[in-house]
C-alpha cells in the first residue's frame, strides 16, 4: 500500500496514513513562492504537513528557508520525515496539534493544507482510502480553519503572512475568520481549475 505521487516536481511516496498530495495544493506553494525571495532565509510553519508535500516543495525550491512541519499524526510525521530524508531535504518534523507543541515561536510565513471537509459529505465516499482525520472537520468543514486562524497572530512576525487551502465555497467564511482573528488584508486564489482555493492574510506589520 505505499504508493508514489508527483507534486510540485517532487516524487513523494505516500501511505494509506497521508493524504494524497493534489494538484489544487500547489495553488498554495506557489503563492508562498510568491512572497519569498529566493534568498529567503525565512522561518517558515506548515500545518497539517501529512506527507510533507508543501514543506518539502518550499525546501526544495527556497534553501535557505529554516522550515518547521507539524502533524498530529505521528504516522504521518513518519511518511514525511522519510520523504525529506530520500530527497535530501532539511525539514524539522515536530508532532503538533496545529499550533499546541509551539509556544512561543513565531515564523515569517504559515502555511497549511487543514482538513475542510464537512462530516458527512457525501464526497467523502470517494475517498475512504485516505485518513478522516486529514478530511473532515466538523459540521461546516471549518473547525480546524478556525483553531489555526485564532492561533495564528501569536505565531506570526509583523507583517507575516498566514496562507490557507480550503473548500472551493469556503473563500468568503475563510477571509471572515481570518480578519475576525486580527489578521489584515485577507484575499483569495484560485486553484488550477479556476476555483477559489487558498485565503490569506497577515498579521499587521509593526
Ligand atoms: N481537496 C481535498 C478533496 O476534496 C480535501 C483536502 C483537505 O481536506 N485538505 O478532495
Amino acid at each position: 500500500l505505499l504508493g508514489e505521487k508527483e507534486f510540485h516536481g517532487l516524487a513523494l511516496q505516500v501511505t494509506p496514513d497521508v493524504l494524497v498530495p493534489r494538484p489544487d495544493t500547489e495553488t498554495l506553494v506557489d503563492w508562498a513562492l510568491d512572497l519569498l525571495p529566493a534568498d529567503s532565509t525565512a522561518a517558515v510553519l506548515d500545518l497539517g504537513t501529512g506527507s510533507g508535500a508543501v514543506a518539502l516543495a518550499l525546501a526544495r525550491r527556497r534553501p535557505g528557508l529554516r522550515i518547521t512541519a507539524v502533524d498530529a499524526s505521528e504516522a504521518a510525521l513518519a511518511v514525511a520525515r522519510r520523504n525529506g530524508e530520500r530527497l535530501g531535504l532539511p525539514v524539522r518534523w515536530l508532532a503538533s496539534d496545529w499550533f499546541g507543541a509551539l509556544a512561543g515561536e513565531r515564523y515569517g510565513l504559515i502555511v497549511g493544507n487543514p482538513p475542510y471537509i464537512a462530516d458527512g459529505d457525501p464526497h467523502l465516499a470517494a475517498l475512504s482510502h485516505e485518513p478522516l482525520r486529514a478530511l473532515t472537520s466538523g459540521a461546516d468543514g471549518l473547525s480546524d480553519i478556525r483553531r489555526i486562524a485564532a492561533g495564528a497572530q501569536a505565531h506570526l512576525d509583523p507583517g507575516g503572512w498566514l496562507l490557507l487551502e480550503h473548500g472551493h465555497e469556503q473563500a468568503e467564511a475563510v477571509r471572515g475568520l481570518l480578519g475576525a482573528a486580527g489578521l489584515a488584508d485577507a484575499c483569495t486564489r484560485a486553484d488550477l481549475a479556476g476555483r477559489p482555493r487558498c485565503s490569506g492574510a497577515r498579521r499587521p506589520p509593526a
